[in-house]
């Protein structure tokens, strides 16, 4: 399209340009942002998909914008890694996560994303240790999730940020399992508690063979390696059937829920709605 000349041509380079002054924008908006109180954290539920009984849940960052509305994490994550806020961010994140979850019953975990720049930080320990210090909340009931491309940054930091994690009772799970490239590496060399698997494999269950296939070996792989299975992105109930038929351990997804705001969340956990057998 660049060398096409013409209106092609003024309409790539506008086009840029509309995505540079957005992108410049955001940066500025985002700086702002922590101190203007404009982030917040919503739940999804992780149920076991048997009985429907709610375990824990996992905390998703939203952005509330005041001119734009509602920014999702993929929008602005992304960037924040890379002006360096996603530390400052990402501590507001697990913090807020920290203090709501320390509300709810004693036995519901939360989960939080990591992002391999928090995974990098040598002073990321601590930062869990004060989180969970403010909150009250015990360690073994915080999960945090990371990918396969965040381990893949610096192997040997990772490994031993997980390391003191995981010495401090905090669980590990590794996060869309399958879509990395040395998945099974990972699993061999670090700390996991849980596995969960993509939503692109159950989207496809259980009518796709390959897509079956792939999560009956994850799920026999998982319990040889004694970490839990969790299915993300479970909609029907043909695909929560296909998970008790194969012994996941916890569906997510919105068959049981969308992410819901604190408020939401915590009626959830009062009266799960009756999505069970
Ligand atoms: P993720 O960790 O894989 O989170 C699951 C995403 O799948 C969420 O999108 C959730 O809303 C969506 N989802 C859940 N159930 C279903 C379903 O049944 N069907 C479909 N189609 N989608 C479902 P969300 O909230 O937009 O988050 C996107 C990604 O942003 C997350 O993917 C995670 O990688 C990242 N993210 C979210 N919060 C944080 C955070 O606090 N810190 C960091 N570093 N990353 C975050
Ligand atoms: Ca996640
Ligand atoms: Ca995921
Ligand atoms: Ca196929």
């Amino acid at each position: 399209a660049k060398h096409a000349g013409g209106s092609t041509y003024r309409f790539y380079e506008e086009s840029m340009s509309v995505t540079a002054e957005h992108r410049r924008l955001l940066e500025i908006d985002l700086r702002r942002a922590l101190s203007r109180d404009e982030f917040e954290v919503h739940y999804q539920p992780q149920v076991d998909p048997k009985t429907g009984k709610v375990q824990g849940a996992e905390a998703l960052a939203r952005w509330r914008h005041p001119t734009r509305g509602m920014i999702p994490p993929a929008e602005f994550i992304p960037v924040a890694e890379e002006i360096s806020l996603i530390g400052d961010i990402g501590a507001w994140i697990l913090r807020a996560a920290c203090v709501e979850a320390s509300t709810w019953p004693h036995d519901i975990t939360v989960a939080v994303n990591l992002s391999s720049v928090q995974l990098r930080d040598k002073s990321f320990p601590l930062t869990v240790l004060s989180a969970l210090e403010a909150s009250g909340l015990p360690a073994s009931r915080l999960e945090l999730e990371i990918t396969e491309s965040a381990l893949m940054q610096d192997e040997a930091l990772a490994f031993d940020t997980l390391q003191t994690l995981r010495a401090m009772g905090i669980r590990i799970s590794m996060d869309d399992f399958g879509t990395g490239y040395s998945s099974l590496n990972y699993l061999r060399r670090f700390p996991f508690s849980k596995i969960k698997i993509d939503q692109s494999f159950i989207r496809h269950a259980p009518q796709d063979y390959e897509c079956v296939a792939i999560i009956q070996a994850i799920t026999t792989l998982a319990s040889k390696l004694h970490m839990c299975v969790t299915v993300e992105g479970v909609e029907t109930d043909e695909q929560r059937a296909f998970t008790i038929a194969e012994g996941c351990d916890q569906i997510q997804g919105y068959l049981i829920s969308r992410p819901v705001d604190a408020a939401s969340m915590r009626q959830f956990l009062r009266e799960p709605s009756q999505k069970a057998a």
